[in-house]
């Protein structure tokens, strides 16, 4: 019987990791069968604060992928198994005041400082969010973190609670968006229950709250937050702030917020730099079980360098449409992935554009480019005309070495591999060619 109960969840892990990709984590399978019983399915898992997530986020799909597997309506049944026997005791004595602390809001259990690439761009908001978590309330207070949309700030943030809970079960730790406190707020207030919000937000160990520029749009909901801040900052209560600008570049934001938020430490996350796009692909793709060609990860790397959100997106583009096809996740499956996308003008881009742009910047001759010169200041242009071709135009290897004196497509292959190693370890040439790539699509 236990033997049929695995076999019917392995292959609900593997019609979820088919048929719904995005979905799927690599962690899913610590996840354990307990039992089939009319129609429910128990499933254990070993980390508390998975719970929810799982409810809340996985919980469609899980069904769905279990109806698919046995023919039948199937609900799913989430429960924590202890894994260690701290943690058991705990469980069993003090569930009841621990699940209290954890409805209040939900971590993703993919954003922990693990699965955190550290880089130039973020090193000093990471390194603040480590000592924070490991002695909240006594090193930086509070900790404010700030930086444009989808560069990881809810992900510290929520990396510092799951280190704080495991530490501590029991302490009471609160994440929330902004919007979250201020719209309790606003009920609180129309039901004439401001004791009880006072009482919620002001006895928690931690307090973590994100997107705090959306504090300016309601005054009211500032000076309630000015109190609770006193008096968890009084309490020497750990406070963590996140915002999509510095403190002070809050429109509307009061002054004696502003100076308040700025008391402790502020830092700033950047946009991440090639290298760390790249570990990031690499990061995400662990996570989900797959392990795409270098060529691919740097592809993708090259192509989207605005923030983590979009990088990750473009990789579950390229995985679905792999999954779609039931084959492996190719360059060119990567390309057709995205070309469209960030620059729709890559399709009517010609090889004799490409040959302009290069003899323009370099300031040599179409000849030169077709000739048998190899010095350095023919080859390398030569080369990167080879690259943008193949990256930017449909043309096969062989015609665009027909392009070039009639070379033959290991030549542009050799090509298009120096110039890819290059804009991995030399800034310079990933500057060019972006550069390069910018100014023809654009134009
Ligand atoms: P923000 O809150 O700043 O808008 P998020 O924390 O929601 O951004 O991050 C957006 C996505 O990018 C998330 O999936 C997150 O895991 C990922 N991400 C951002 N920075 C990193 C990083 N340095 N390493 C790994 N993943 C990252
Ligand atoms: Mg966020």
């Amino acid at each position: 019987m236990a033997d049929v109960l695995t076999n019917i969840w392995d292959e609900i892990l593997r019609h979820l990791q088919k048929h719904n990709s995005q979905l799927w984590r690599s962690w899913f399978e610590q996840i354990e069968p307990i039992s089939l019983d009319n129609g429910l399915l128990r499933v254990g898992v070993p980390e508390r604060s998975w719970l929810q997530f799982l409810r809340q986020e996985c919980n469609v799909g899980f069904r769905e992928a279990a109806q698919s597997v046995t023919g039948h309506l199937i609900g799913l049944e989430y429960v924590h198994t202890e894994q260690d026997d701290m943690s058991g005791q705990i469980d069993s004595d003090l569930a009841g005041d621990y699940n209290e602390n954890v409805d209040l809001f939900c971590l993703n259990p993919d954003y922990t400082f693990n699965n955190f690439v550290v880089g130039p761009c973020n090193r000093l908001a990471h390194a603040a969010c480590v000592a924070v978590s490991e002695s909240p309330g006594c090193t930086y207070n509070p900790l404010f973190l700030h930086g444009s949309v989808g560069l990881g700030k809810s992900h510290l943030m929520q990396s510092t609670c799951q280190v704080m809970l495991k530490q501590s079960p029991q302490a009471r730790i609160m994440y929330m968006t902004c919007e979250t406190f201020v719209n309790d707020f606003i009920q609180a207030v129309e039901n004439g229950k401001l004791y009880d919000f006072r009482y919620k937000y002001r006895y928690v160990d931690t307090l973590v709250i994100d997107d705090v520029q959306f504090l300016s749009e309601r005054e009211g909901s500032q000076e309630e937050f000015f109190h609770t801040f006193n008096s968890l900052y009084q309490a020497r209560k750990q406070i963590i702030l996140s915002s999509d600008c510095c403190p002070s570049e809050i429109p509307k934001l009061e002054d004696r917020l502003v100076s308040r938020f700025n008391q402790g430490l502020v830092t700033r996350i950047d946009k991440p730099g090639y290298e760390t796009r790249m570990a990031i692909l690499h990061k995400k793709a662990s996570l989900r079980s797959i392990d795409p060609p270098e060529e691919v990860i740097s592809f993708i790397a090259r192509k989207i360098d605005s923030n983590t959100r979009e990088l990750e997106g473009a990789l579950t583009k390229v995985h679905g449409l792999a999954m779609l096809d039931d084959g492996p996740i190719t360059l060119e499956l990567a390309r057709q992935a995205l070309g469209e996308e960030p620059t729709p003008a890559h399709r009517q881009i010609t090889i004799s554009q490409i040959i302009e742009s290069i003899t323009d910047h370099f300031d040599i001759r179409l000849s030169d480019l077709q000739g048998r010169r190899r010095s350095r200041s023919i080859a390398f242009p030569r080369q990167i005309c080879m690259y943008l071709a193949r990256d930017l135009t449909g043309h096969s290897l062989e015609e665009i070495g027909g392009y070039f004196g009639g070379r033959d497509h290991t030549t542009v292959l050799h090509a298009y591999r120096n110039i890819d190693k290059l804009c991995d370890h030399d800034e310079n040439v990933r500057r060019l060619v972006n550069g390069l790539v910018t100014s023809l699509t654009q134009h």
